[in-house]
């Protein structure tokens, strides 16, 4: 492209609320054949609520919500603010913790009033050999749903398994039906729970899923699907999506996101509304085609 062409996309894309911040991916973009998005944040509200929350060995619901609302209140996870607005509308009050500990993509742990409190996915707890036998049933029905299951363990015993519902938000089925309409492909990469994920592809009519990696396992996704030929944009808006989005031949963070993923991103949109992808891709197409 010319510079004079890159200067009039750069320019219709500021109007549009999309912030070209390298020339390079208003030319990469137009060549582009795939589209990853991230789950959490960028497909859906990002906002998730608590739905569900069950209790065993015993143990009360309050009881249970206290201590796991006490360790999250240590965590700025947006699973952490769910589960604390739930204890804070139950009017609980929260334990002091010690030892507090995050382990990225699997869960939380500290030390509450002398016990030691696991919170997160199944994974995890499966780590750290709790056993899950009692939730199996109802933990894969609430995935089949597109909730994600949480479990919590008290010094090594199941207490409770909480049920986390992001909705989608209202502008993506839209948007992905333009991308599909302009021969892309749809993929999705998230570090939830496959059932959960895989319940809300099917929602959306996404291609292919990819999920409970860890942020290199995003990275190791899209190299993938480069690697099999892809020209592949990548769009997030997490801390866990900024590898990605450096990596990647195009990466697009959403404007609402956190800093870490505008950093790292190829091309900012300023709201949170996927159709910014739609516009950019088609402002990078027309800048393309007038220079041919
Ligand atoms: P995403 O790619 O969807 O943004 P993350 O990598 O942030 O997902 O988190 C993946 C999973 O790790 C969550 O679905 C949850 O099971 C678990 N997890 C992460 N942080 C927490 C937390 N603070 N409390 C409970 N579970 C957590
Ligand atoms: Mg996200």
């Amino acid at each position: 492209a010319t510079p004079t062409s890159i200067m009039v996309g750069t320019g219709r894309g500021a109007e549009l609320g999309v912030l070209f911040r390298k020339g390079d991916a208003l030319q990469t973009l137009a060549e582009v054949d795939t589209i990853a998005l991230d789950k959490t944040g960028t497909l859906t509200a990002g906002r998730p609520e608590v739905t569900d929350l069950d209790v065993f060995n015993g143990w009360t619901r309050s009881d249970a919500l206290r201590l796991v609302a006490s360790v999250e209140a240590k965590s700025e996870h947006p699973i952490a603010t769910a589960i604390i607005r739930h204890a804070e509308a139950e009017e609980l009050s929260l334990a002091q913790v010690t030892s507090f500990t995050s382990q990225t993509g699997q869960g939380v742990r500290a030390e509450v009033e002398g016990h030691s409190v696991l919170v997160g996915a199944d994974r995890f707890m499966t780590l750290e050999g709790v056993s899950l036998a009692a939730a199996e049933g109802r933990s894969a029905a609430w995935g089949a749903n597109g909730k994600t299951p949480l479990f919590a363990a008290v010094d090594g015993e199941l207490v409770a398994m909480i049920g986390v519902a992001d909705p989608i938000k209202e502008t993506t089925p839209k948007a992905l039906k333009a991308l599909h309409d302009a021969g892309l492909k749809i993929a999705m990469i998230t570090g939830d729970n496959k059932a959960t994920a895989q319940a809300i592809a099917r929602t959306l009519g996404i291609d292919t899923v990819v999920a409970e990696v860890l942020p290199e396992g995003k990275v190791a996704a899209l190299q993938k699907l480069q690697d099999g030929g892809h020209k592949v944009a990548f769009v997030g808006d997490g801390i866990n999506d900024a590898p990605a989005l450096a990596g990647v031949n195009v990466g697009i963070a959403i404007g609402t996101g956190t800093d870490v993923a505008i950093e790292a991103a190829d091309v900012v949109l300023m709201s949170g509304d996927l159709q910014g992808v739609v516009n950019a891709l088609h402002i990078s197409q027309h800048t393309m085609r007038n220079i041919r």
